[in-house]
């Protein structure tokens, strides 16, 4: 009987991937594997490897040769408070493509291939959060697009860590949109605006926070800070994107 089972049900996933084969999510070309990107939408990234601050993630041209364990300048004058983050690629035209309508328009199925890349980003690091937290929404927010990309994102690489996603241990409250703010009137704006909710969970634990794009980091800043006045041992941090401009 179970071998039956298993033949049915092979035929009838054989069947389906026949009449719809999976696709690309971004062009809707063929693609082997469901939710993967095809291999010409896969190449228009810049997805961010090797050389990058050892610490932030920021990307360094290929051909600079920065020692073993290379800092960009605002991690060598110690600026960065998480432990590490990393990003899967630039934040620039073609990752704003599908930034956009993943945010905004609905488009929750990207969430797939931009965990996948974040996973791939995370590889060489040898640490164990023991939570994972997506950066909180403003209610007022969550109820107008009505989910939280970084939650979309932080699922599956809670799921690969095999620890829990927190969603509830931080509140945000609610600030008018940052848009083309400088860094420091982004960093005026968010203070304060994160709270601790439920500090037994953050106490003792290291925690990584998963959130879509970083632009100046000022989000993730303010956050870090929040968590470690509440005992968090360790904070780190992992984006899709990352704005890499001149720093
Ligand atoms: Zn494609
Ligand atoms: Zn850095």
């Amino acid at each position: 009987m179970e071998r039956v089972t298993k033949f049915v049900s092979g035929v009838t996933r054989f069947s389906i991937e026949f009449l719809f084969p999976s696709a690309c999510p971004l062009c809707d070309a063929p693609v082997s594997v469901d939710g993967e990107l095809c291999a010409d939408c896969w190449t228009s990234f810049n997805w961010i490897g090797r050389p990058c601050c050892v610490r932030c993630g920021y990307p360094f041209p290929a051909d600079l040769d920065l020692g073993t364990r290379p800092l960009c300048p605002k991690c060598a004058s110690g600026e960065t408070s998480l432990d590490f983050i990393r990003s899967a690629c630039v934040y620039d035209d073609v990752s704003r493509l599908a930034m956009l309508p993943f945010k905004h328009g609905g488009r929750i199925r990207y969430a797939s291939f931009m965990s996948r890349a974040m996973m791939w980003a995370l590889r060489d690091i040898d640490v164990q959060p023991d939570i994972i937290l997506p950066v909180p929404l403003a209610y007022r927010r969550l109820f107008h697009r009505g989910y939280n990309q970084a939650a979309l994102l932080a699922r599956p690489i809670a799921r690969a860590y095999g620890v829990t996603m927190d969603l509830d241990c931080v509140r945000r409250e609610y600030r008018p949109d940052m848009g083309h703010k400088s860094a420091p009137q982004r960093a005026e704006n968010i203070r304060g605006v994160f709270r601790v909710i439920h500090p037994d969970a953050v106490r003792g634990r290291r925690i990584l926070l998963v959130d879509d794009v970083m632009t100046t980091g000022a989000t993730f800043s303010e956050l870090s800070r929040v968590l470690r006045n509440a005992g968090a041992t360790a904070v780190y941090g992992v984006t899709f994107c990352r704005a890499a401009r001149a720093i």
